[in-house]
């Protein structure tokens, strides 16, 4: 049994891992930070603190903090009065991550975008006073995680009134950025708005490949220039890597790219191929291509100097249990952690997405619209979607998905299955296992 105080310091590390699906998720220091005022956390699409750990020796303290958590003190996304008073009234739990993607327009044209996003002006992109109203709707439910996202959000002159706003009202905004604009002055107005981490993306671990993918020479050694200038003013670090058939191979050399760069979190990727992904079908790894990926995570996990998680990859939870079981262990907070007490996809169950012109989804890989914030109250929408009350109930999950005996810890990825048949609640296509139900 657990006392009061790891209650909710579990509740704050759950969180954390619960931020990272839908495109740049970045995990938080949820308070305190480490020495030196450098908080490590971080990621685009909201990652945070993955458990992981399976601390063999059961939950060693600096295995809990390498996969983030152990941190986490102070700030309780989801957990304060509004938002216990909302699951009070409504019996849903309020969104404790919002990916918000605060502009489209980019400097830069990455392959994978999930937006598609370019330099340039959008049509009917949030003011800032409905950015401003929206964040009023929000916390009047719940005080999440906000991750200011794109696009890219340093292009947003009005960023830094987003951010104090956002605090002022109970939120912890955090930003996921490709980090080429930062210069000592963004470094130094990043550290002086409290935003404790940024997120980065990095998909190779060398210029030319990665300048390639990117679309722009030159912007390998631009985002490391960021990173190091972000590190140097105190704010934390998470490189994300999205995962392709051109870099699945390159893992091992990502996370040591991650630990020499001294950042304090790497976040692996699934892709989801919609927006301009949709064009790397061909690139999306094969089933047992994932089942090897996210093999390798957890074996890397148990020695990784980072806080390292794999994101948008439901499956890994199933894996967790079926390594355990080959190991001969529990699945329990007190061995593994924060893996113990979440489930794979989160997308409308404590997690959404809000798009540059404030159309709200469960993720921002899944596209559709379930309502906007510039017509309805976010509130609104997160309570009465059918959308979203679908996703809540894992009872109609259907195919593979719906058989499987672990759909509870993972669900399946709602996005991919929309992509691939129409339908949300359709089994996942990149799902290598057969559940028990289903076998001859
Ligand atoms: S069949 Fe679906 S629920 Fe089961 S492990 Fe695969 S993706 Fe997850
Ligand atoms: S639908 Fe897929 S990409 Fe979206 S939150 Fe769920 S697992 Fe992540």
């Amino acid at each position: 049994m657990f006392n009061d105080k790891q209650d909710i310091k579990r509740e704050q590390e759950l969180a954390e891992i619960e931020a990272g699906c839908g495109k740049t998720g970045v995990g938080i220091p949820l308070g305190g930070g480490s020495g030196g005022g450098s908080s490590s956390g971080g990621g685009s699409s909201s990652g945070g603190g993955h458990p992981a750990g399976v601390p063999k020796t059961g939950g060693h303290p600096a295995a809990l903090q390498r996969h983030g958590g152990a941190r986490s003190v102070g700030f309780r996304p989801g957990g304060g009065p509004a938002a216990i008073a909302y699951e009070e009234r409504t019996g849903i739990k309020p969104p404790r991550i919002i990916a918000w993607e605060i502009t489209r327009s980019c400097n830069l044209s990455c392959v994978h975008c999930r937006a598609a996003s370019e330099f340039g002006t959008y049509p009917g992109e949030l003011s800032l006073d409905q950015i401003k109203n929206t964040i009023d709707d929000i916390t009047a439910i719940t005080n999440p995680i906000l991750i200011l996202t794109g696009g890219e959000p340093l292009l947003r002159p009005d960023l830094w009134d987003i951010i104090d706003y956002a605090q002022e009202k109970g939120a912890m905004p955090v930003v996921g950025t490709n980090a080429t604009l930062i210069t000592d002055e963004i470094a130094q107005k990043l550290k002086e708005h409290k935003i404790p981490r940024i997120s980065v993306s990095i998909d190779f671990p060398n210029a030319q490949e990665h300048d390639e993918f990117r679309g722009i020479k030159g912007c390998f050694e631009d985002t490391i220039r960021g990173i190091k200038t972000v590190k140097a003013h105190g704010v934390g670090v998470q490189i994300n890597t999205t995962v392709t058939k051109l870099n699945h191979k390159k893992l091992v050399e990502m996370h040591d790219l991650a630990e020499s760069l001294g950042v304090d979190a790497f976040h692996i990727f699934m892709l989801v191929p919609t927006g301009r992904g949709d064009n790397l079908r061909d690139l999306e790894l094969t089933p047992q291509e994932y089942e090897d990926a996210l093999t390798w995570a957890y074996d890397r996990q148990q020695t990784s100097s980072l806080h390292f998680k794999p994101t948008d990859s439901p499956q890994y939870y199933r894996i967790i249990r079926q390594k355990a079981k080959e190991e001969g262990r529990e699945v329990t907070p007190e061995t593994y952690g924060l893996d113990a007490m979440t489930r794979g996809c989160l997308g409308g169950i404590t997690f959404c997405f809000i798009s540059h012109v404030g159309d709200l989804q469960p993720c921002g890989y899944f596209d559709m619209q379930l309502g906007n914030v510039k017509e309805q109250p976010f509130g609104e929408i997160w309570t009465n979607s059918p959308v979203f009350n679908d996703l809540r109930d894992y009872s109609k999950l259907k195919g593979k998905c719906g058989a499987c005996e672990y759909k509870a810890v993972c669900g399946g990825c709602r996005a991919r299955a929309l992509e691939n048949t129409g339908d949300y609640l359709d089994e996942e296509p990149y799902c290598a296992y057969v559940p028990k139900a289903l076998r001859a």
